[in-house]
Parts: C-alpha cells; structure tokens; sequence
C-alpha cells in the first residue's frame, strides 16, 4: 500500500516572491516526496518588473508572458508545481470567488502546511493580502457549512517567509530552516528570474546570514538558511 501523498501550499503574491523567499523549502520539500503547490496570484507585471519595462516597446501582455515562463521554469528547477491566477498587481484585488477558490484548493490538496508572505509590508500591499487571503481561504475550508459535502481540513500551520525590509513589515523569525543540501537548486532558480537580476546577490546574501543564524543556534552546520515566521503555536508532545 502506498502512502498518500503528502502536500503543501505556497500562496505567492507576484511570480517570483516564492523564488527568493521560500525557494529552499520547495526543494527541500519536494525532494522530501511533497507535492509543493505554489499559487502565483499575479505575475508581478507592472509592479515587479521593471527591467523589463525599461526596454522600452513592451506591453502588459508581453510583461506577463515573460514573467510567467521565468516561474515556471523557476518552479521545474525546485520540483514545484505551479499556477497562476492572474488576479493583476498594484494593486491586486481579490473578491469572494478568489476566496472560495482557494477554499476549494486546500479542500483538495489538504496541505500539511501552508507558506505565504508576512503580515505587514508597508512596501507592498498586495504581500499582506495574499497572506489574507490564504489564511482566510484557510479558515473556510475548515469550516463545517462551507460545502458540507467535502470533509473539512485539519489545523495545517502557517509559515510566513521572509520579507525585503523585515523590521519595517514587524517580521521575526521563528524557524531557520536548513536549505544547505538543496542551495545550488534554489541559486539556479533565482537566476531563472532575469527580470530582477539584482536580487540574485541580495538573496544569497539573506540566505547565508540565515545560515549562520541557523549554526549558531544548533548544533548543526549550516551554510543557507531560510527563516521564517509562525502564526499559531507549535503542538508537540516533547520540549527536546
Ligand atoms: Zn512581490
């Protein structure tokens, strides 16, 4: 007998947040035999996307189709599997369609557990929605009378990764996460997103801070890191 499939949800703003913020734990997870679902709510078109522009001649419809080709092959090289709902950006909207969408989502997936961004972002106001969004679809599929005909899902926790100014969005880390084993992944799929080329160093220098952060605090040697913030309290039967 084979064991379910296990799976996870990752609620992704703009097409490439998933890449810099999360990229390691969907390596590391699908390596692990997860099914890693990323949800890319917008391709990031006019907000995160400004090299393109620059180029001069282009339009949104082109803006997208190259955002949408750099994910995805993104997502290949981290063992994702990924959507997009095209919702647009700056700003993004989302109505109770988007929600209940979602609902369905987790209904069917039933994630172990869920990634999106953090609370706060004075920066960025479609980051706090997708993380409205996603705890909110959350909620109604563990409601009872939402679609009674399909069991509801369990408590699966939720991580927020880690955001560009992390003091202004009031984000702290409560969990590093070890990406070492699965970095040159996570490098190449960085380098995958060509329209932000000058992240690429500003992520791998987060992700070696991190690293250090997670030695120190372990004993294990740790070179990447990804940190991330949890929501509700972590249940445990052992304090070691
Ligand atoms: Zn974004």
């Amino acid at each position: 007998m084979s064991l379910p499939e296990r799976a996870a949800l990752v609620v992704s703003a703009h097409s490439a947040d998933f890449v810099w913020r999360a990229g390691g734990a969907i390596a590391l997870h699908a390596e692990q035999g997860f099914k890693m679902k990323i949800v890319c709510l917008s391709y990031g078109e006019r907000g995160e996307s400004a090299k393109l522009w620059r180029k001069g001649a282009m339009t949104i419809e082109e803006v997208k189709r190259v955002r949408r080709e750099e994910a995805e092959q993104a997502a290949q090289i981290l063992g994702g599997d990924i959507e997009f709902w095209d919702l647009g950006d700056y700003p993004m909207r989302v109505d109770d369609g988007v929600l209940f969408r979602l609902a369905d989502l987790y209904r069917a997936l039933r994630p172990a557990f869920v990634l999106s961004h953090s609370l706060k972002d004075p920066y960025n106001f479609d980051h706090p929605l997708a993380t409205h969004l996603a705890q909110e679809a959350r909620i109604v599929a563990q409601a009872h009378g939402y679609r009674p005909d399909a069991p509801v899902i369990g408590a699966p926790p939720v991580y927020l990764f880690e955001p560009h100014q992390t003091e202004q969005c009031e984000w702290r880390p409560d969990i590093l996460l070890d990406i070492s084993p699965v970095w040159e992944r996570k490098r190449r799929a960085i380098e995958a997103m060509k329209g932000q080329e000058h992240l690429w160093d500003y992520y791998t220098r987060v992700a070696l801070q991190r690293g250090v952060q997670a030695a120190r605090n372990s004993d294990r040697k740790v070179t990447y890191g990804e940190g991330y913030q949890r929501i509700f309290p972590h249940v445990t039967g052992t304090l070691a």
